[in-house]
């Protein structure tokens, strides 16, 4: 093959063969193909797109660019499962779904991401944990899955490394935004892990990746067709991420958020609807729940018998973190020293927020990333968000910034009353959850 040529018939509009899309994936992996013609593939394929056949073979393609784990030598007796979200703000549903998928009898090597624009990541969750070991080697991360079921990790560079060079010459050439595109990026990376099978959480509205509602259902579908073409059982939740899915956004609070989900101290309703609903089409996908009703009624027994906390608990020991996180957060993880309220400016309902601008927030406070090699501090964030919908005095408060400074402090507390609107009449409810796609 001639890679010019390759790129000059996705550029006509034909669709390329499982052979030249091998061919092209292999030059990016092996640098034998520029930055140059990659950038053009990427146009190409923005405008005139892939077809389902491509779309497979340009996923296990990228999958097969490097390491591809495999779990069956270790002779399991339950499945290998993970969850994998297009990304939010307030969302810990990975540190509760990996344990009490576990607490099932599901298996969950969850290799997961750092936080991306406004969106948190679970990985710089697991970082707020003092000692939490997030690149272990693989023989130990095994090791964890096999005997507690869970282990939740960093992204390595042996996985799928013709993604991480075909994502960021996309990212400066304004070609991420392809439905094609991100299902093979998305799958690449998950078909690499060795899964039986995947439940993808794709969030719909002000704090989605995807800018509508039909996109996000075409990259559901997508996602859902490619990776059953690909082998994998796969299905697609589509959810609602118009608010912080949690009451409460920022790494070290998250961590806190979730232990106490996992322990009963305190459940908020969405964050326990979004994680339920995955949960049980997990289990039911994994093929341990019969139907929904039977996943539901085993997943609220591994949370009221602790058995989802104690799986926490021992993933975060197994992987170097305190023997007493559950019972002592406070010992071990940071606290910002200044907490203000966010006073309401006016009285009336919380109709709406621009939940991005929530999520930017916590990013000004310097709880995420501007630039990939900014460090994070673990200790700021939002607790105490009010729900859309929540009638609001005047004056009372909409949230409780956690800050390092007066000033950051300050400056957060624009931001988020910048990012709710109120109004006089209550808002319709909001559905958490939109739809399953199977
Ligand atoms: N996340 C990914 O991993 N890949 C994309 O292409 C977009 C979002």
């Amino acid at each position: 093959f001639l890679t010019q040529e390759i790129i000059r018939k996705k550029r006509d509009g034909g669709a390329l063969s499982a052979e030249e899309i091998q061919f092209f994936v292999r030059g990016i992996t092996d640098g034998s193909v520029s930055e140059g013609q990659i950038a053009a593939l990427a146009m190409a394929v923005f405008f005139n797109d892939m077809n389902m056949d491509e779309r497979v073979a340009f996923t296990l393609a990228m999958r097969d660019s490097g390491e591809v784990l495999e779990w069956r030598s270790l002779n399991l007796p339950g499945p290998v499962l993970d969850k994998h979200s297009t990304g939010g703000v307030g969302d810990v549903v990975s540190l509760l779904l990996g344990p009490m998928i576990a607490a099932c009898g599901g298996y969950v090597p969850m290799i997961s991401g750092r936080g991306l624009g406004h969106t948190g990541g679970t990985l710089d969750k697991f970082d707020a944990i003092p000692g939490y070991c997030t690149v272990p080697d693989n023989a130990r991360f095994r090791q964890v899955v096999r005997e507690v079921g869970v282990a939740i990790i960093g992204q390595t560079s042996s996985l799928a490394p013709s993604d991480k060079r075909f994502y960021s010459i996309r990212d400066v050439t304004a070609t991420v935004e392809s439905v094609a595109m991100i299902t093979g990026s998305i799958l690449s990376k998950k078909l690499s892990a060795g899964l039986d099978a995947l439940v993808m959480d794709v969030k719909v509205g002000s704090g989605a990746f995807m800018p509508t509602y039909e996109k996000s259902l075409e990259l559901a579908q997508s996602i859902v067709a490619v990776g059953n073409g690909a082998g994998m059982r796969t299905s697609a939740i589509l959810t609602d991420m118009n608010e912080s899915l949690a009451p409460y956004a920022g790494n070290a609070l998250e961590v806190r958020g979730a232990m106490d989900y996992l322990t009963g101290r305190s459940r908020p309703a969405r964050l326990h609807e979004v994680t339920m609903a995955l949960c049980a089409e997990m289990l039911v996908l994994g093929g341990l729940a019969a139907d929904e009703t039977a996943a539901r009624a085993k997943l609220q027994a591994a949370l009221d018998s602790g058995e989802a906390a104690s799986r926490f608990a021992r993933m975060v020991v197994a992987l170097g973190g305190p023997a007493d996180l559950l019972e002592n957060p406070d010992r071990h993880l940071e606290r910002a020293p200044i907490v203000v309220p966010v006073p309401a400016p006016k009285a009336g309902y919380a109709v709406s927020t621009d939940c991005r601008g929530i999520g930017l927030a916590v990013v000004s406070l310097g709880g995420g990333r501007r630039r990939p090699s900014d460090g994070i501090d673990f200790a700021v964030g939002l607790t105490e968000l009010a729900g859309l919908g929540e009638r609001i005095e005047a004056g009372q408060p909409l949230a409780l910034v956690h800050a390092r400074t007066e000033a950051a402090a300050q400056q957060a507390v624009r931001e988020i009353q910048a990012a709710y609107h109120i109004a006089d009449a209550a808002p319709a409810a909001n559905p958490v959850i939109y739809r399953a796609i199977r």
